[in-house]
């Protein structure tokens, strides 16, 4: 692969150094890597920028459990990024409920691996190493570059104290949640969703842990919910003496200490005793639906840049990884056909996350603002009562449907809670109603507006049933 570098190259200088490809990614996470490795292979020129040194990339802030496992795209695939998978015999969740006095198992349907995540980061980069990606590394993205007509051009970095200019074709955002390349770019002619609050992001926080006696969970992911309904703990088991514990709040509630948080329910665990904490890390996720559309001329963004994170378990590397495939797919058609300007050329990109995990994670995050609107005490009940399979469909499917002997059990179940149930099942249809408008979104640009106002109307219906404050 050859990049092209004009301008005053190397040492500290006023003038910026040029490096001219034809796809400039930003970010090396699982998103930017899956984009970069994807065109990579396709013969194209492709940099990705990356604002940590070679050692620190791919460390991230994560829970570390890998849903869909089982099936990645095949630009890194799956045999690659095994040697990160410490732990497959999770089939589970273990719900603990408190306040009911409750724990629940409930099936996680498909294949879930619990990660050494900075392990998988370097493998990720490996793979979109040996796809051909050069990587350049300790170089911060400070702005974005737009021509007279709004096309994005490129990026402007500082790359070990010295500015560097990136130019290409295409630009792809993979610089993860609240990514400051959407601050920098105008957007205002384009599609592009600029409709980002901190309101539809979760602050999160993970530690890793090492026990001296193995745990008897290590086949559980382990959820239990915050002392306020909008957030939850996780006990996640790498290995049974190795444990991923974090916690995390939606930025719309009044914030949580969240170090103390944890460390408070830590000291509550026999199991944790004198344990060890290895690592500790911090960050924000999206918890929202996908961006409405995430291109504009010569500018795409996937993964936590576009929203595509599951809105109710934080999960978004799946998301990431066929979101920068979708991308590059995309880019590289815009590029052949020497259309990389025009949105309409990079529609399809937008239709693609729709059809595969969009409208599920839009339809799930209604759950996400009914459960701000409720009582935590309500809502735990509510949870008790409801069969686990149920819950496992609600929690990754978007919907689940649920018989009328099912709903007397759960009615007997929870009575004093019968307020919240009927307003579950308000929610749930406007749940199912804004999964049927999702799953037909515009297949091309022109229908975008009218599609846009219609989800609108159906959100308005969703606030009122729910009593939630407009986090849109
Ligand atoms: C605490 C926590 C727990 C989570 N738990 C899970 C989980 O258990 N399972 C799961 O599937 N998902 C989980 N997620 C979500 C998951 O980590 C993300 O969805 C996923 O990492 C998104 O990948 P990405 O490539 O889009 O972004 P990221 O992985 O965030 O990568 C973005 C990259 O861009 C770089 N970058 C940012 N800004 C710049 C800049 N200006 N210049 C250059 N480089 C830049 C960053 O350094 C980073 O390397 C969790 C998230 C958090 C915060």
């Amino acid at each position: 692969m050859t990049t092209h570098q004009d301008g005053n190259a190397g040492g500290a200088s006023a003038t910026a150094r040029t490096v001219s490809v034809d796809v400039v990614v930003v970010g090396a996470g699982t998103s930017g890597c899956y984009a970069a490795a994807t065109i990579a292979d396709a013969g194209y020129d492709v940099v990705i920028v990356e604002r940590k040194d070679e050692t620190e990339a791919g460390h991230i802030a994560c829970g570390d459990a890998l849903k869909g496992a089982s099936d990645f795209p095949e630009a890194i695939p799956k045999s690659q990024l095994e040697p990160a998978f410490t732990n497959t015999d999770v089939d589970h969740g273990r719900f603990e409920i408190p306040q009911e006095d409750t724990v629940l198992e409930i099936p996680v349907p498909g294949e879930l691996a619990v990660i050494d995540r900075w392990e998988y980061g370097r493998c990720l980069i490996e793979g979109a190493n040996d796809s051909g990606v050069e990587f350049h590394y300790d170089t911060v993205v400070q702005d974005v570059l737009q021509d007279d007509s709004g096309r994005v051009t490129g990026v402007k970095a500082m790359r070990k104290g010295d500015p560097v200019t990136y130019e290409g074709d295409m630009v792809i955002d993979g610089a993860g949640a609240l990514s400051i390349l959407q601050d920098k770019t105008d957007l205002e002619d384009a599609t592009f969703d600029t409709n980002v609050q901190y309101s539809q992001f979760c602050s999160a926080y993970r530690e890793i842990i090492e026990v001296d006696e193995p745990v008897e969970w290590d086949d559980a992911l382990v959820f239990k919910p915050t002392e306020r309904s909008a957030g939850y703990l996780w006990y996640f088991p790498r290995t049974d003496t190795e444990i991923n514990a974090g916690l995390g709040f939606q930025m719309n509630e009044e914030p949580m200490e969240l170090v103390d948080d944890l460390k408070r329910d830590l000291q509550g665990r026999s199991e944790f005793k004198g344990a060890e904490v290895q690592d500790k890390l911090g960050a924000a996720l999206p918890t929202r639906r996908p961006y409405d559309s995430a291109v504009a001329p010569g500018f795409m963004a996937v993964g936590d840049a576009a929203g595509h994170v599951n809105p109710t378990t934080g999960g978004g590397i799946a998301g990431a990884a066929y979101a920068g495939t979708y991308a590059a797919e995309q880019a590289i058609e815009a590029i052949e056909s020497g259309r990389t300007d025009d949105e309409a050329a990079l529609w399809e990109y937008n239709e693609r996350v729709m059809e595969h995990f969009g409208a599920r994670y839009a339809a799930l995050d209604v759950y996400n603002i009914f459960t701000t609107a409720y009582d935590v005490d309500d809502l735990m009940a509510l949870l008790a009562a409801l069969p686990g399979e149920k819950l496992a469909e609600a929690l990754y499917g978007g919907s689940t449907s649920i018989g009328l002997g099912l709903k007397i059990k759960m009615a007997v179940k929870s009575i004093g809670h019968l307020g919240t149930i009927r307003d579950l099942y308000q929610t749930k249809k406007a749940a199912d109603r804004l999964l049927d408008h999702y799953q037909s979104y515009p297949s091309d640009r022109s229908g975008f507006e009218a599609w846009q106002r219609e989800r609108d109307s159906i959100m308005d219906d969703i606030y009122e049933v729910t009593g939630a404050e407009p986090k849109y």
